[in-house]
This record gives C-alpha cells, structure tokens and sequence, in this order.
C-alpha cells in the first residue's frame, strides 16, 4: 500500500494525546490523531481520581515534579477560560498516628522544594474543625489541589485541535511502523486500513505505548522500556459524602494510599489501591478487597458505617518501575533519546498525567526541537 504523506500523528487519544494534537495544530501543523476505540478518552483518561494534583510527592527536578506544578497551573488557567468544570476544593493529608508526624513534616519540605510552598500544616483540633468526620494527629493543608471534570478538558482539547485543522479517525490502530528515508511509515488497521507515511510521530498510547514503540522498525529495542500494571480499584460510597475536601492518608510505595476523592457532585468514593497484574486487561473489581478498603479508611474515618462500600470501577496505572521497586518518573523520549528523528515516546505516563497534560504537550514540542542523537 502506498503511504499517504502526513506532517504529524499522535497515536492515542487520551488526554495527553489530545493535548499533544491540540499543541501541534497551534503551532500551525498538520496533524491527525489516531485512536484505536471508537471515541476518545476511553483508556486511563477516564478511569481516574479526576484529582488536580499540586506536585507534593515526587523527587524534587524529576518530570513528574515539574510537569505536575507547571501543568496544574497551566490547566487552572485554561479550565477558567475555557469553561471546562471545576474545583479548588483543597485536600488534607493525613497523619493516622503520631509516629506519622515526621514523614508529614518532611512531605511539607520537599513539597517546598518542588515549588508548592503553601501546604499548611493543621493540629487535630483545626482538623476538626474543617473535617468533623477526620480522626487524626496532624495534618497539612494543600489548599491548590482540586478536583476537574477530566471529559470535558478532553472534549475541550479535541475542539481547539479540530478547531486549528487537527483530524481524528478513530477505529483506527496502529499496527506498525518503520524508519523510512522520507520520515515515519505507520500501517493503521480497522475499521479503513491505510498507510501513513509522517514527518513527526507522537506516541501516546498509554499503557500500550511501549508495544507500539515495539513495532516501530529501526527504533532500537534498548531504548524501549518495559511496562508494568498496576491496577487502582475504587470503592464508592453509598449516601451522602462527610467531607468537603479530598482526604489523603501518608503515600505508599506504588500509589497514594487509599484516599477520599470527591466528584464535582459531591459523591465520595475511596481508592485508588495498588494490584499488580500481568496485562491491563480485566477492569472488575474483586469485591473481596472490600475488607483492606474498610481497614484502611476507618485509620482516619473510624464512623465508616458497615456496608457503606459498594465496588466501584478502576483503572490501570502504566508503571517502568517492577513490583516493589523505587517509584520511575515519566519518560518523554524524543530523537535525542533514541535517534529516530521526529519521533517522541510518552511512556510510563501515570498519575499525575491529568494533571500534567498541558505541560507535557509543551515538552514534546521542545523534544521535537532536539536534534536526533
Ligand atoms: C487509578 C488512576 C488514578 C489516577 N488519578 C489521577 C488524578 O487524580 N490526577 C492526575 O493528574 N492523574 C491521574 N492519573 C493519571 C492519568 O489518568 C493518566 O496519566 C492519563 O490519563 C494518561 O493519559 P494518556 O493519554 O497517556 O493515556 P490513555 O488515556 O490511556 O490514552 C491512550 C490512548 O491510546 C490508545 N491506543 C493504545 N494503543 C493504540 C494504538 N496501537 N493505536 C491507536 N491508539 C492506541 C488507547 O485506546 C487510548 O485511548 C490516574 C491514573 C490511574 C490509573
């Protein structure tokens, strides 16, 4: 099949891939978005906390540090003008018991030393006072975390990219790819097969970006990390929710503790843990993980009346660390990384991606601008 000549795709229509195609077409490209489903944001967009975050927990310099409080501005600023739902509700993070004090204390620095200079830190009486529910020893107040309707920021992504003449086929899988003299061959397959032939690639296949960079031909294997699962069940609560900001017990290694988020009607739901699994495939939640849930919930909500939980949903957190490993930052790889020119791969893109979107997009411009290696 000949390939049709192409400027720029972006593979995926996640939030971050809608973000990348929105930069891309308002710096003037030509561009097409790929999306194997059949609409957007059906992978981890939309299986998440729709937590803004405000860059607490991750080393100080890393990726996820930086695009986290640059992007949480940068998406504050664009859902007030372009009237995409949301709420600077705040967010209190937890110290269950005394012995906890010093690690909150030391979350309060190196949230400091990552630019969020305005946690404050609460005693158990001022956590009563805002939280009545809330049974702790101390706590930090993060008043810049909120919460966001993450489809309608994706929605509001895909109308400025359509809007500056970005095209999406969905149905539309990419099945391989080849480094080729004239750019980046893409054979797409579903629902109408067609061959790409592009002068720059954004992957941002999420959980898959690894399997797609995989079957690029002439983009060397070492440069590919491995992927590994790690699912995040939610429970729901049934009735009224007790709190009136985001509740966060002490982070744990792979996730951020079983946690109150709310959504922007006010409904409370817990989670996300952390299961490791082979392939992101089964999305159920077992409801035999109702007993940990209860367990962990009633550390700083002791009134949890039995039978409040109702198994929610879940989602799939792309992780380059293995089980049990230190935390991996995000990886955007671009030709300098890999020597492909006008490729950029997004691998490992978990939380807080929502969050970061518009900040990485930004980063995958200027990956674009380094000369291949
Ligand atoms: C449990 C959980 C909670 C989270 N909570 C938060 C939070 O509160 N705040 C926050 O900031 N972040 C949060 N995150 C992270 C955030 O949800 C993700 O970082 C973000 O959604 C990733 O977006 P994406 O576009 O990279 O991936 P996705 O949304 O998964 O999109 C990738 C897209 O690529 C498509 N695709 C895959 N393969 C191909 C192919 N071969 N061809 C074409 N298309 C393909 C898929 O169909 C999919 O639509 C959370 C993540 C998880 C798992």
């Amino acid at each position: 099949m000949s390939a049709e000549p192409i400027d720029a795709v972006v593979i995926g229509a996640g939030v971050v891939g809608l973000a990348c195609a929105r930069a891309l077409a308002l710096a003037g490209r030509e561009v097409i978005l790929l999306e194997a489903a059949g609409a957007i944001g059906t992978g981890t967009s939309s299986r998440n906390s729709e937590v803004i975050h405000a860059g607490i927990y991750y080393p100080t310099g890393s990726l996820k540090a930086l695009s986290c409080v640059a992007g949480k501005q940068a998406l504050y600023d664009y859902c007030a003008s372009h009237g995409v739902e949301h709420r600077r509700c705040g967010k209190l993070i937890v110290a269950t018991d005394e012995s906890q004090l010093p690690a909150l204390r030391a979350l309060r620095d190196k949230a400091a030393a990552n630019g969020v200079g305005d946690l404050v830190f609460q005693t158990p009486q001022e956590v009563s006072a805002l939280e009545p529910a809330v049974r702790s020893a101390g706590a930090l107040l993060s008043p810049s975390t909120g919460i966001l309707d993450s489809h309608g920021l994706m929605l509001s992504y895909r109308g400025d990219a359509e809007a500056a003449g970005a095209m999406l086929a969905f149905d539309a899988p990419v099945e391989a790819g080849a480094r080729e003299p004239g750019g980046i061959r893409l054979e797409v397959g579903g629902a109408a097969p067609m061959a790409l032939l592009a002068g720059t690639v954004i992957n941002a296949a999420g959980l898959h970006a690894s399997e797609v960079a995989g079957r690029i031909a002439g983009l060397p294997a070492e440069s590919i990390p491995r992927t590994w699962f790690a699912k995040g069940n939610y429970y729901t609560l049934a009735g009224r929710s007790p709190f009136g900001r985001l509740i966060y017990p002490m982070p744990e290694s792979a996730g951020l503790g079983v946690h109150v988020t709310l959504d922007l009607g006010g409904q409370a739901r817990f989670g996300p843990d952390v299961e490791w699994v082979e392939r992101p495939e089964d999305f159920d939640v077992d409801p035999r993980r109702a007993d940990a849930f209860y367990e962990a919930v009633r550390r700083y909500w002791p009134e949890l009346p039995d039978g409040a939980l109702l198994p929610g949903y879940s989602g799939m957190r792309p992780k380059l660390q293995a089980p049990g490993r230190p935390p991996a930052d995000f990886l955007v790889q671009g030709p300098a990384g890999h020597g492909v020119p006008g490729l950029v791969n997004l691998y490992g893109i978990e939380s807080p991606g929502l969050t970061a979107s518009l900040a990485l997009a930004q980063l995958v411009l200027e990956r674009l601008e380094e000369a291949a290696a």
